[in-house]
């Protein structure tokens, strides 16, 4: 459920026209319902309302400050890869205890800042990491919180690059190495066990694979409560997907919650989740304009000023992205056509022989479901400056981050210095 729709024959976000925002900002760029943000956060805090619960959600989906800002302010926290999330997650005030940090390579440096500033834990990925860690909060002279991530080894039946629980994944512990590795770290002096953690993959679209991973971590945590460890996070990950396409139906944020808490009915625990596409996958859009429309010998090609390097999941996934025009005419006749971007890759494209209205030169369109990993997979291939990203509330939009300009990508090069 999201709040783009057509009034009349133009697309609104909420709202605030489209063409009318493409008029101020130029394109191309996202648009974000702050709207559509909030009720997914909101379906995720009462599917779990029953159980002491986080949602952390995860910054790695798109980390706009705005849009972790008005997530913070609602009650949300967040789940952290990297010491470049902990800032953003501090420049928005997110509460220590509403922290946890994820994520295989973490570095010393990153572990010391996550350490000072305070979190609910550290989800531990390797035996190495754990000693890391130890020795890092040594450093410090404090105890550092933690869970280590275990890998299930379940099928997550989604697409082979996002799928994280399977012994081939370099994600987690392997879930028979789980006990020992537990029982050296209750063993280390500046490591304190306080979770278990376990993320599985994403875009998940059934449960089955969530329930199977969640007996496996079930058997764990009675073992360690059994060897008089103090388990209070049960942290379950991210992973839930979302409604790509018109068929395309995953279970909802309550059913989701139905099926965990079923499994966890009776253990005292704070449940952790970590959504990230979720809740900001259908709240925002990619707005483009059309530069041409070419006949090729075999196929139509609509050309638009966004390419690969602006959304790559379709390159990168083959992902299945829904295409509307931002003003709709009934007087055209609809041609099938691929939608391909500007860059010299035969892989960018948005849209594959797809029946499209009959598109024209100049005409606006969006790119759906692309509010998660858009923006924050973005880059500046082909030298092309990262698009502007607006935020829509009610009858007002702004813009969150300015358009990049070539001045400022090539501000970090310079010249091998000369000789004279
Ligand atoms: C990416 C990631 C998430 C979020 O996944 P979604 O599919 O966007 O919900 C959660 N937890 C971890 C550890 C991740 O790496």
């Amino acid at each position: 459920m999201d709040y783009f729709h057509y009034s009349g024959d133009r697309l609104y976000c909420e709202e605030v026209a489209l063409d009318r925002i493409a008029e101020a900002v130029g394109t191309p760029f996202y648009c974000y319902s702050e709207r559509t943000l909030l009720r997914h956060l909101r379906a995720f805090q009462e599917a779990f309302r029953a159980v002491d619960h986080r949602i952390c959600y995860s910054v790695k989906a798109n980390s706009n400050l705005a849009i972790l800002d008005a997530l913070v302010r609602h009650g949300a926290g967040l789940d952290i890869v990297s010491g470049g999330e902990l800032e953003r997650a501090q420049r928005v005030g997110c509460p220590a205890e509403r922290i946890v940090f994820s994520g295989v390579g973490k570095s010393a440096a990153e572990i010391r800042a996550a350490l000072t500033h305070g979190v609910i834990m550290l989800n531990v990925e390797s035996e190495a990491e754990l000693y890391r860690v130890n020795a890092v909060a040594a450093g410090l002279g404090v105890r550092a919180p933690v869970a280590l991530r275990i890998n299930p080894d379940v099928n997550p039946r989604t697409h082979p690059h996002i799928s994280t629980g399977l012994k081939r994944n370099k994600f987690g512990i392997p879930h028979g190495r789980a006990i020992a590795l537990y029982t050296e770290a209750s063993r280390l002096a500046n490591v304190v066990v306080v979770g278990v953690d376990c993320h599985i993959g994403s875009q998940l679209t059934d449960l089955a694979p969530f329930i199977e991973a969640l007996r496996r971590v079930r058997g764990l945590l009675s073992q360690l409560r059994a060897a008089g460890m103090d388990i209070r996070y049960l942290d379950v990950g991210g992973g839930l997907g979302i409604p790509y396409g018109e068929e395309d139906a995953p279970p909802s944020p309550a059913q989701l919650a139905e099926a965990i808490l079923t499994e966890l009915r009776e253990e005292a625990l704070t449940v952790i989740l970590e959504p990230g596409r979720a809740i900001v996958g259908n709240a925002g859009v990619l707005v483009a304009r059309v530069e041409y429309v070419k006949s090729g010998e075999e196929k139509q090609f609509i050309v638009t000023d966004a390419g690969m390097n602006d959304l790559l999941r379709p390159s990168l996934y083959n992902a299945y992205h829904g295409i509307l025009p931002v003003v709709r005419r009934f007087d055209r006749e609809e041609v099938t056509a691929d939608v391909v971007g500007p860059i010299c890759e035969s892989g960018d494209f948005f849209a594959r022989d797809r029946l499209l209205p009959g598109f024209q030169e100049g005409d606006l369109l969006v790119v759906r479901s692309a509010g998660a990993y858009g923006f924050s997979m973005s880059s500046n291939y082909n030298s092309r400056p990262r698009v502007a990203e607006v935020m829509v509330r009610g009858e007002r939009f702004a813009i969150v981050r300015r358009r990049e300009s070539v001045r400022q990508l090539l501000e970090n090069e310079q010249l091998f210095p000369g000789e004279a």
